[in-house]
C-alpha cells in the first residue's frame, strides 16, 4: 500500500464504527457464532442414590441417581444437546478403582444405559481412576506418587470396558504420559478402530476444579501437581497437545477454559485437529453465584465466555450451561 492510501484509510474517512450501527449489520459482521452442536454437557451419575442430589457448589448442577439416568439422558437429547460426558460417582472405591475395569461396574453400566436412552446422543466417557479410588488420585500409587507405567495398565482395561458397552468417544483425563499411544493401540487391538480419543491434552492443576470436587465425590487429600500441568506453563502446554497429536488422537483439549484462552489460541495455531475446552465447575460457579448475587448478567455473560472459547478457537465446548444454553436457544 503506498503512503498515500495509508493516510486515506485514517480517520475521518476510516470510520470502524459504520459496520456496528444496527442489529442487522452487526450480525452480517458477526465472526464468531456458538450453536447448540458445539456443546458437550457433563453429567455426574452417582450408584445407590434414590434421587437427584444438588451440588450446592454448582447451583442448578444435580449428582444423577444410576436409577434416573436414562431419564435425564433422554431429558438432555430432548433439548438437543447433541453429546454428554458422563462421570461416575462411586461407591465401590478401592486402591486401584478396581470397580472401573470390570464390564459390570459402574462405568459399563452407565455407557450402556446412556446409549440404550438416546441412541443417537454420543456418549463420550471420561476414563481416569480419580473417581474411583479410595485416595482419589488418577492411577495407582507406589512410594507416595502415581505410577504412570502401571496406571496405564489399568487405563486400558478401563477404556475397554466402555468400548465393550458401546461408548462413542474415549476421554482419558489423568494427564499420564503415553495415554494416548496405549489407548490407541488397545482399542485397535480389540478392533475398535473406530472409536475417537480425545485426549485432554493440556491439562492444569487448577484451582478452579474446586466446586468438581464435590459434584464427583472425589476424596483426594494433597494435590495433582506430579501429573497435571503447572498454571504458568505455556511451551509445555503446546508440548502436551503436540505430543498427544503424534500419539494419535483424535481431538485435543484444553482444560480449564476462561483463564487459558491463550493456551488455546497457541494450540490452534499448531494443530488441524479439532479443538475442546473444558469450562469447568469453578468458572461455571463463578458466573452462577455472581448472577445470584446480581453483580452479573447470567445469560449474557454465560453467551459471552462461550463466544471467547470458539474466537480464541474452540470447535467444541464442555460446559455445564448446556441446558441453559439450549433453552435460551430454544426461545429466540
Ligand atoms: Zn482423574
Amino acid at each position: 500500500m503506498s503512503p498515500g492510501n495509508e493516510d486515506k484509510a485514517m480517520f475521518p474517512t476510516k470510520r470502524l464504527r459504520r459496520l456496528r450501527r444496527t442489529p442487522a449489520l452487526r450480525a452480517l459482521m458477526n465472526e464468531t457464532q456458538v450453536t447448540l452442536d458445539d456443546l458437550i454437557y457433563p453429567i455426574f451419575v452417582e450408584e445407590e442414590l434414590d434421587a437427584p442430589a444438588p451440588i450446592e457448589s454448582m447451583p442448578g448442577v444435580f449428582r444423577i441417581p444410576e436409577s434416573g439416568l436414562t431419564a435425564e439422558v433422554q431429558r438432555i437429547a430432548d433439548l438437543g444437546i447433541r453429546a454428554i460426558l458422563l462421570f461416575g460417582v462411586s461407591r465401590h472405591k478401592d486402591a486401584t478403582g478396581s470397580d472401573s475395569m470390570k464390564d459390570e461396574g459402574l462405568v459399563g453400566r452407565m455407557v450402556r444405559t446412556a446409549k440404550d436412552a438416546a441412541p443417537d446422543i454420543l456418549v463420550i466417557a471420561d476414563v481416569c481412576f480419580c473417581e474411583f479410588t479410595d485416595h482419589g488420585h488418577c492411577g495407582v500409587i507406589h512410594d507416595g506418587d502415581v505410577d504412570n507405567d502401571a496406571t496405564l495398565d489399568n487405563l486400558i482395561e478401563q477404556t475397554l470396558v466402555a468400548a465393550r458397552a458401546g461408548v462413542d468417544i474415549i476421554a482419558p483425563s489423568g494427564m499420564m504420559d503415553g495415554t494416548i499411544a496405549t489407548l490407541r493401540d488397545a482399542l485397535d487391538g480389540e478392533g475398535f478402530t473406530n472409536t475417537p480419543i480425545m485426549a485432554y491434552s493440556t491439562k492444569f492443576a487448577s484451582a478452579f476444579y474446586g466446586p468438581f470436587r464435590e459434584a464427583a465425590g472425589t476424596t483426594l487429600k494433597g494435590d495433582r501437581k506430579t501429573y497435571q500441568m503447572q498454571p504458568g506453563n505455556r511451551r509445555e502446554g503446546l508440548l502436551e497437545s503436540i505430543e498427544d497429536e503424534a500419539e494419535g488422537a483424535d481431538i485435543l483439549m484444553v482444560k480449564p477454559g476462561m483463564p487459558y484462552l491463550d493456551i488455546l489460541a497457541d494450540i490452534r495455531r499448531e494443530t488441524l485437529l479439532p479443538l475442546c475446552v473444558y469450562q469447568v465447575s469453578g468458572e461455571y460457579s463463578m458466573i452462577k453465584f455472581a448472577g445470584q448475587a446480581g453483580a452479573l448478567d447470567e445469560d449474557a455473560v454465560m453467551l459471552e465466555s462461550l463466544t471467547a472459547f470458539k474466537r480464541a478457537g474452540a470447535d467444541l465446548i464442555i460446559t455445564y450451561f448446556a441446558p441453559k444454553f439450549a433453552e435460551l436457544s430454544q426461545k429466540a
